[in-house]
């Protein structure tokens, strides 16, 4: 099997928490035998062209820099005119404007500089300030559960740095809003201007003093508003380093694409620097799932850059997709989704159904134009004719591989959600009494009445989030 992704596509044999069990494990036949690369079951093929641009992006990349060469030794990690010695960890903060009065929005950063030399990973979270998967991932990762002696990251054990951002857009995420506090988006304002705009100093600030020194960068994300996100990676698979990460990633879904114009992901690419975004959940909530796929996502990448150790887990197949199809609404109503993202349906089958409470008689569903994967499906119940309800990937090869992978709902179980919790274990929760009583009478009685208030009506319509 060629492996013209970039290298070996898996590796079977070992490592995945998440395989399916067989009548004859593998490990039970001679080496010879077994296979060294689990064949590419992937839906959406990547078109030739595309493939050969991959490949040849690919030749010759490979091998370790110079710079990561272990005799040199270790060595201070120069950060924010700070040395941080080998083998340690810094909390500091990053002023995102540089100012003497006002405003400067400190953002904390962790650094885990690795007793032995290695890449910089920079980890980043709510680039977009509404989305908060990001942020709590990255504020377990940053925590006692995974740094320190004996855990996943271990400063004595570690082979080069790892910075984690949680809150990129500090004011943003204050504000509750994607934005930043002059209407901008920062994801479309890199790498920015020192003497612009207000975004685009921060961007250009960030971009300096954050991006520009990393060796990989890993950027979480949610779907904009009024929508929610299966866990995917978005990645250029023509840039070599990123189309690395991405695979080793370890999860079923990579859409193949360059980042958008002033993207934190185009402009770290066209610097040769390795980016990819994950996505998952919406925005405004937490998706458990999300947040734990991105974590071991997070950990497969590292340990694939040998700079932890173990082995990456790796998922049974990967769709590599470089284009999708659009499930609409032809009517305008109230939309009920019964295949959220994340659902294998079948081509004609029944995704949604919009009714309108002027003509309570009448329920009109939306057919899926295709076999496929949803990606991608619509939180807001509001539908005109032509508004996008769901986001699907054609599915024409490697059915019954991803039908194994589905749970009794026909939706896929990534991989990394189904595996042992990254952070803990059940046993070691501790239940905790809570006395009192509910304000106002009943659980909740004090929610608001009103609607949330959200200036994204744009952000709703346009692009993918990221
Ligand atoms: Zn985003």
């Amino acid at each position: 099997m060629s492996n013209l992704l970039g290298g070996p596509l898996t590796d079977s044999t070992k490592g995945s928490d998440n395989e399916q069990s067989s009548e004859r494990p593998e490990s039970l036949l001679p080496r010879s035998k077994r296979r060294r690369f689990t064949p590419l079951k992937v839906a959406n093929q990547i078109p030739k062209r595309r493939r050969k641009e991959i490949e040849k992006a690919l030749e010759g990349s490979s091998g370790t820099p110079k710079k990561w060469s272990r005799q040199n030794g270790p060595k201070n990690h120069a950060f924010l005119r700070k040395r941080i010695p080998p083998g340690s960890i810094r909390r500091l903060e990053f002023d995102l404007l540089s100012v003497d009065i006002g405003e400067s929005w400190p953002v904390p950063i962790t650094v885990v500089h690795g007793a032995r030399p290695g890449p910089t990973i920079t980890l980043l979270g709510a680039v977009h300030g509404n989305e908060l998967v990001g942020p709590l991932a990255l504020t377990y990762l940053s925590g006692p559960n995974f740094i320190g002696s004996g855990k996943a990251i271990d400063p004595d054990v570690l082979s080069g740095t790892i910075r984690i951002v949680p809150i990129v857009n500090m004011p943003g995420y204050k504000m509750k809003s994607r934005y930043m506090p002059d209407g901008r988006d920062l994801n479309r304002s890199f790498p920015g201007k020192p003497d612009s705009n207000t975004s685009y100093r921060v961007a250009n600030r960030f971009w300096k003093e954050i991006i520009a020194g990393s060796d990989y960068v890993i950027d979480l994300h949610t779907a904009a508003v009024g929508r929610t996100n299966m866990p995917q990676i978005r990645a250029n698979l023509a840039h070599a380093s990123s189309n690395k990460i991405a695979r080793s990633f370890g999860i079923e879904a990579i859409l193949d694409n360059v980042g958008p114009k002033g993207s934190l992901r185009r402009v770290t690419n066209d610097a040769d620097i390795a980016c990819v975004t994950f996505e998952g959940g919406g925005p405004d909530e937490l998706d458990p799932e999300s947040v734990q796929v991105s974590l071991y996502g997070i950990l497969n990448v590292l340990r694939s850059l040998r700079m932890i150790p173990g082995h990456p887990s790796r998922p049974t197949f990967r769709i590599l997709a470089s284009g999708s199809l659009w499930i609409r609404s032809d009517q305008g109503g109230l939309l009920d989704v019964l295949a959220p993202a994340g659902s294998f349906v079948d081509e004609g089958e029944v995704v949604a159904t919009v009714t309108n409470p002027e003509r309570p008689s009448e329920s009109h569903d939306i057919i899926s134009p295709t076999r496929g994967l949803i990606i991608c499906s619509a939180t807001n119940p509001f539908v005109t004719a032509g508004t996008p309800v769901g986001h699907i990937l054609p599915v024409s090869k490697g059915v019954q591989t991803i039908r194994k992978r589905l749970d009794e709902d026909d939706c896929l179980v990534i991989s990394g959600a189904d595996g042992d919790p990254v952070w803990r274990d059940d046993d070691e929760v501790e239940d905790i009494t809570v006395g009192g009583e509910w304000s106002g009478g009943n659980v909740d009685a004090e929610w608001s009445t009103n609607p949330p208030t959200d200036s994204d009506e744009e952000a709703a319509e346009s692009d993918p989030s990221q």
